[in-house]
């Protein structure tokens, strides 16, 4: 079967795609094996292969949908045939972390991952996913293609929640990619008032055609245009969906007193922010960070979609087979494409 391997790349620096051919997985006692139909890119695949990403042997593919091609001794309540979304991380739920409600906290979250991950054309879902409930069927009539953003969208609406958005308030989202157009389509559905803020054109010409909120060059001044459209007061939230520092500091100055940043997108390890953090303090700011998703966030990502597939199929723009990974990786990278996904 054909699967996307990382490889070192040259001169040590980043990781390298590969499309190598490899023996199908089989079943071990509780495992199951999909038969993958769509999976999307994500910006931590990308991060990885630049070896910006902490995980000492990453897997790139976490996004990935499909159906049930053969099920493990032991496993109940699955079978042949059907359509899932299996999660690739799922917490104990047992531990002091978890019950504290810091679930991807979990020492047990990121133990185990999808063999030999998502942009393959069968993988194992392990014991530990299958048991932990992180495998979801995906509904009747809903594309694998719209199902494939359920991992993305279930970091955003755990994310949300975070924020305690309440509705009229107003909130700005740091980077137009497809994780910030869809905080902002959350958002804006949550009766907020959004502005997404990116410095690629194309990125906010996309996102007016999502009808994702107002649209802010980010190469302007943003917190002077965000105090402009709030009263000279700041927006009460900032999403950073986007792991630059320049977004960050943008959150940081754009909101208001006693307002909340939230960082959403992944900072490169090493990011050193030279931020006066007496400002924060004297105006009460508070930041906020979320990571990954449970299966109570999948649940739901899986309801939004159910009622609004349409809204959110919008930001997949680009399609790649497996053959055509390394175009995927492109498309993504020139910032021309929002969501990708690869397909079998
Ligand atoms: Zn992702
Ligand atoms: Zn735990």
């Amino acid at each position: 079967m054909k699967s996307i391997v990382l490889a070192s790349g040259k001169g040590g620096h980043g990781l390298r795609a590969e499309l190598v051919d490899r023996v199908e997985p089989r079943p071990g006692p509780g495992e199951l094996v999909v038969k993958m139909a769509a999976c999307g890119l994500c910006g931590t695949d990308l991060e990885k292969m630049r070896g910006e990403y902490t995980a000492s042997a990453p897997v790139v593919g976490h996004e990935a949908v499909g159906t049930i091609s053969a099920v493990g001794v032991g496993v109940s309540g699955y079978r042949v045939g059907e359509r899932v979304f299996p999660h690739h991380h799922v917490p104990d739920y047992s531990c002091y972390v978890c019950r504290a409600g810091n679930e991807t906290m979990c020492d047990s979250y990121r133990s185990s991952n999808l063999v030999p991950g998502g942009f393959s054309e069968y993988f194992a879902v392990p014991k530990w996913n299958v048991e932990g409930g992180g495998v979801l069927r995906v509904p009747e009539g809903m594309s694998f293609e719209v199902a494939s953003l359920t991992e993305p969208l279930a970091c955003c609406v755990r994310a949300i929640r975070k924020s305690d958005v309440k509705p009229g308030e107003s909130a700005l989202v740091t980077g137009a990619g497809p994780v910030g157009l869809m905080h902002a389509l959350l958002l804006k559905s949550m009766g907020a008032d959004v502005l997404v803020s990116d410095v690629s054109e194309s990125r906010l010409r996309l996102a007016e055609k999502a009808e994702t909120g107002q649209v802010l060059d980010a190469k302007a001044d943003v917190p002077g245009n965000v105090a402009a459209r709030t009263g000279g007061r700041g927006a009460d939230l900032a999403v950073v969906a986007s792991g630059s520092k320049g977004a960050i500091l943008q959150g940081l100055r754009s909101v208001r007193k006693g307002g909340r940043v939230l960082l959403f997108g992944v900072p490169p390890v090493g990011s050193i922010l030279d931020y006066d953090i007496s400002g924060l303090y004297n105006a009460e700011q508070t930041i906020l960070t979320s990571y990954g998703a449970t299966e109570v966030d999948t649940k739901e990502a899986l309801n939004v979609l159910t009622s609004r597939g349409t809204e959110f199929a919008r930001l997949i723009t680009h399609r790649f087979p497996l053959a055509g990974f390394q175009d995927a990786v492109a498309a993504a990278s020139a910032g021309e494409a929002m969501k990708v996904v690869v397909t079998p």
